[in-house]
């Protein structure tokens, strides 16, 4: 049994977070492989490492100084070091740092090294193996991930090393240059590391106990999700629910590892686990509740729009054509809405109508601005009678007016568009009805 841990920013933003991270990784022997991020925020108002390491070399490149930020970097870890009595020293690694700054060598190469020196000092805690993911990581010119190179190099050196740490973020291309993933692009190499020693499970440690059935800022301490399938978290995902890098679910699906969200702070709970599939039913119906706001809604009409043929695609060509995605488009017999991003549409707006005017001959459109979409997600849904009645007599009891509705032919979500300013009531309005009520 062989156990890939990840660890955030924030579990190892000093050395009372890195004890905690070294208390979860003794407690189990199969936890072999330690993936970090770099240290992030300590406390509210704190600047993540990664944040700093921007700052300081945006200087660099201006040619201005940035000895004072830099410092203030090291500061960071030398925190670390003293709090944990470790015999490391980092001066080396900063001189270097120092001068490749000075020769502008990257914003990558400057980021990565939040991950790359917090690697060092913990595998020197931990007494593992350092792997340095320039070595094993690879990328292509364009930036994409070179899959075979770093499935090659990376599986070689694991099977090489029986406990190691490998930071997180980054990787080289073939020339050398640093280039690192997107933002919280650690959860990316952490499944990469899984999927190369064919984990048994890919433990991902964050600050809160996996995914939650709706977003706490909105329905106060919601009920954690045990068993979310790959599916229902795309869909939860894409509506704003975000606690693990998307790209970081590919790598680790294909081989069928299952992911497991924990948290650093209460090691006892049990969290999230993110699985292909299950015969486990989710406590509640409803596996999870995400939405939305910013959108307007495009609402086109035109006399037996039923009737004729190639209605749809030639408003929907007006949307392609200005390079505007939409998200839904709920359809009666003589009127049609597509739902956007208010944010894409507004500095295009009068182009795609004028488009749609061309294209479509509508006989009349009219706009609505400030909408929110609601997903309702969950593989349940589908064998259980009344779900979207539920839903509705919520919202109807919550007296919040229902502006779309569209269920997806897999059954496993049912979205909900609502004004802005009815956002939140109805979130909380249908997370009561399946979670506090529980019929
Ligand atoms: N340190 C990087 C960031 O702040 C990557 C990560 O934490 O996953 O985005």
């Amino acid at each position: 049994m062989k156990k890939v841990v990840k660890f955030g920013g924030s579990s190892l933003a000093s050395p009372e977070q890195f004890e905690k991270v070294g208390k979860i990784i003794k407690s189990d022997p199969h936890r072999v492989y330690v993936v970090p991020s770099a240290p992030g925020k300590r406390f509210d108002g704190d600047e993540k490492v990664t944040d700093m390491l921007y700052g300081a070399y945006a200087l660099a490149k201006k040619k201005k100084s940035f000895t004072k930020e830099l410092n203030a970097i090291k500061a960071r870890y030398q925190e670390i070091i003293d709090g944990l009595k470790l015999k490391v020293s980092l001066s080396g690694e900063f001189d270097k740092i120092k001068e490749d700054f000075e020769k502008t060598c990257g914003e990558d190469y400057a980021a990565s090294r939040g991950e790359y020196l917090n690697g060092i000092l913990l595998a020197a805690y931990l007494g593992y193996e350092f792997i340095d993911a320039a070595t094993v990581i690879f990328f292509h010119k364009n930036g994409d991930l070179n899959v075979e190179k770093t499935q090659k190099c990376l599986s070689e050196a694991l099977n090489n090393t029986p406990k190691a740490v490998v930071p997180g973020f980054y990787g080289a291309m073939s020339d050398g240059t640093i280039h690192t993933f997107s933002r919280g692009g650690s959860d990316i190499t952490g499944s990469l590391v899984a999927k190369a020693c064919r984990a048994d499970v890919y433990e991902n440690w964050t600050d809160v106990s996996g995914f939650m059935v709706a977003d706490p800022r909105v329905v106060k301490n919601p009920k954690s999700i045990e068993t979310i399938t790959y599916r229902e978290l795309r869909e939860l995902a894409y509506m704003g629910a975000t606690v693990l890098h998307e790209e970081a679910i590919f790598p680790v699906r294909k081989e069928g590892i299952p992911i497991n969200i924990r948290n650093t702070n209460a090691p006892e709970d049990e969290g999230t686990w993110i699985v292909e599939g299950t015969v486990q039913k989710s406590k509640y119906v409803i596996t999870g509740i995400a939405g939305k706001k910013g959108f307007c809604a495009i609402n086109i009409e035109k006399d037996r729009m039923n009737s004729e043929i190639g209605f749809g695609r030639k408003v929907l060509q007006a949307f392609e054509e200005n390079e505007i995605s939409f998200e839904h488009v709920p359809s009666g017999i003589d009127t049609m809405t597509v739902f956007v991003h208010q944010s894409e549409f507004v500095e295009k707006e009068q182009r795609v109508l004028a488009a749609i005017h061309k294209l479509a001959r509508p006989d009349s459109i009219d706009l609505e601005t400030d909408l929110a979409l609601i997903a309702v997600v969950g593989r349940g849904m589908k064998d259980t009678r009344g779900t979207a009645g539920r839903i509705f007599s919520a919202l109807a009891h919550a007296n919040l007016n229902v502006k779309m509705i569209d269920q997806g032919s897999s059954e496993l979500n049912i979205i909900i568009g609502v004004k802005n300013d009815d956002f939140e009531d109805a979130i909380r309005a249908i997370y009561t009805i399946f979670v506090d009520t529980q019929i």
